[in-house]
């Protein structure tokens, strides 16, 4: 008999997993891909030109304490990137460095006189403890050009998304102090993480779950496989998958009206990652680009791995209006883009892959902030069933983190386990 379900093999689930394992419960994480990681992923590169690269994200911050303690535990080194960004301006590229609070000072083409109100609106949301409010209207508060300067575009480098609709604690909670920016990446990739993650974990991959049905004694959970459709129970389930799909297989009449109102209300910005082969070395330098959304580029920024291989990623503008068009056509859209930015002839291009991400970064509706705490500080339907995810805390690898390890230390008490 199992002590708990994992459902979702990603950062969240896995780090919850190793910690109820690593307490004695007796589990099993089912896993929908053949692979583990969720959008950690580190892709081995082809045989061509193209080298290893990451598909979903590319690097923590500093800052990130949870990232930083579960590498430190599972002996993966983290390595700093030299992040040089280079931002869009005009015709030109300017460099903004990514390694302090410069980033928002040091912003190329930002007049004086709105960089002077960015620190009043940044001692502002300091002393008051980073409002969970709309942060368009936060910022316009102080001088409209903030927007369109400084966080429109920093918030397009890190979502992908457009800045209506974001809470202003979110966006301010991934600045901190100074050098604090820093970025590093785990030694052999994002997917080294994860493997170091699920040594020992049981795990079941090619696993889609379909349905969690909670009754007084059990979680009842009906997934398929190659060889058909299965089904298992467990004393306690965490759902671990993007908080978008959620409704879509917990059973919704067993989940109490206001945490289903909640779940329903979770949106994620989606975007695809294109790669792309030069032929001949392109001659730029610099490990990550931005394009701030007043240039209307196709494409939020992406990164450089070497003179003649990158990644670029749609803004979700551009996702979701392409979204239901070949790959083929998407990948034309942005190649003609990316050889606009970069002086490039099509002749130069060797090879196009493209990957989607439908649910890539969830968007932080203001004022949710304390109503998603309720969702994950407690077991729902019947406190059988738990939830973990990146959109439950913050949108990146650190809010993964944690929120498997609160929801793995809940459910630990409840099972009694040691640790
Ligand atoms: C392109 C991109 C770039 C990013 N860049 C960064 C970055 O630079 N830094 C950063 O910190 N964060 C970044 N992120 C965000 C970061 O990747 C996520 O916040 C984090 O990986 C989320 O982990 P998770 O466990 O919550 O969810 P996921 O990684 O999505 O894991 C969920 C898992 O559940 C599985 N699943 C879904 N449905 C089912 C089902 N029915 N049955 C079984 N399994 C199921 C999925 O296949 C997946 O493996 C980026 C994301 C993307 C997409």
């Amino acid at each position: 008999m199992l002590d708990a379900v994992i459902v979702g093999g990603g950062l969240a689930g896995l780090t919850a997993a190793r910690t109820l394992q690593a307490a004695g419960a007796r589990l099993l994480v089912l896993e929908k891909e053949n692979r583990l990681g969720g959008r950690l992923w580190t892709h081995p590169g082809t045989d061509t030109k193209q080298k290893p690269h990451e598909l979903g994200a590319q690097f923590f911050s500093r800052h990130f304490q949870a990232v930083w303690q579960l590498a430190r535990d599972l002996d993966v080194p983290l390595l700093p990137v030299p992040f040089q960004l280079q931002m869009r301006i005009g015709d030109e590229w300017k460099q903004a460095r990514y390694d302090s609070w410069r980033i928002l000072f040091a912003l190329p083409g930002v007049p004086w006189h709105v960089r002077h109100q960015l620190i009043k609106l940044l001692r502002d949301a300091g002393n008051r403890n980073f409002p969970d409010r709309d942060l368009a209207e936060y910022a316009s508060r102080y001088h409209s050009s903030i927007k369109e300067y400084v966080v429109a575009p920093f918030y397009q480098t890190l979502f992908f998304s457009k800045l209506q609709g974001g809470s202003a604690k979110h966006f301010l909670s991934h600045f901190g102090s100074p050098r604090s920016q820093r970025i590093y990446r785990p030694a052999g990739g994002m997917s080294q993480l994860v493997d170091k993650l699920a040594e020992g974990v049981p795990v079941q991959t090619g696993s889609e779950v379909k349905q969690i049905l909670p009754d007084q004694d059990w979680i009842h959970i009906r997934f398929d496989t190659k060889q058909g459709e299965r089904e298992l129970r467990a004393r306690y389930a965490l759902v671990s998958i993007p908080g978008d799909q959620v409704t879509k297989i917990v059973d919704m009449e067993s989940l109490n009206p206001d945490d289903l109102q909640l779940l329903q209300q979770v949106r994620y910005s989606g975007t695809a990652v294109v790669t792309v082969s030069l032929k001949h070395s392109c001659g730029w330098c610099g490990f990550g680009f931005s394009v701030p959304p007043k240039y209307s580029c196709v494409l939020a920024g992406g990164v450089f791995y070497d003179r003649q291989f990158l990644c670029g990623m749609l803004t979700d503008d551009a996702y979701e209006k392409w979204r239901y068009q070949s790959d083929d056509r998407i990948k034309d859209f942005a190649v003609t883009e990316l050889c606009k930015l970069f002086s490039l002839n099509k002749s130069h291009i060797m090879e196009v892959n493209l990957f989607r991400w439908d649910s890539a970064i969830p968007k932080f509706i203001p004022g949710m902030a304390d109503s998603f705490r309720q969702l994950y500080g407690k077991g729902i339907a019947g406190g059988r069933l738990f939830l973990a995810g990146d959109y439950l805390q913050l949108g990146c690898t650190e809010g993964a983190i944690r929120s498997g390890l609160e929801a793995a230390n809940l459910m630990r008490k409840l099972l009694g386990t040691k640790g």
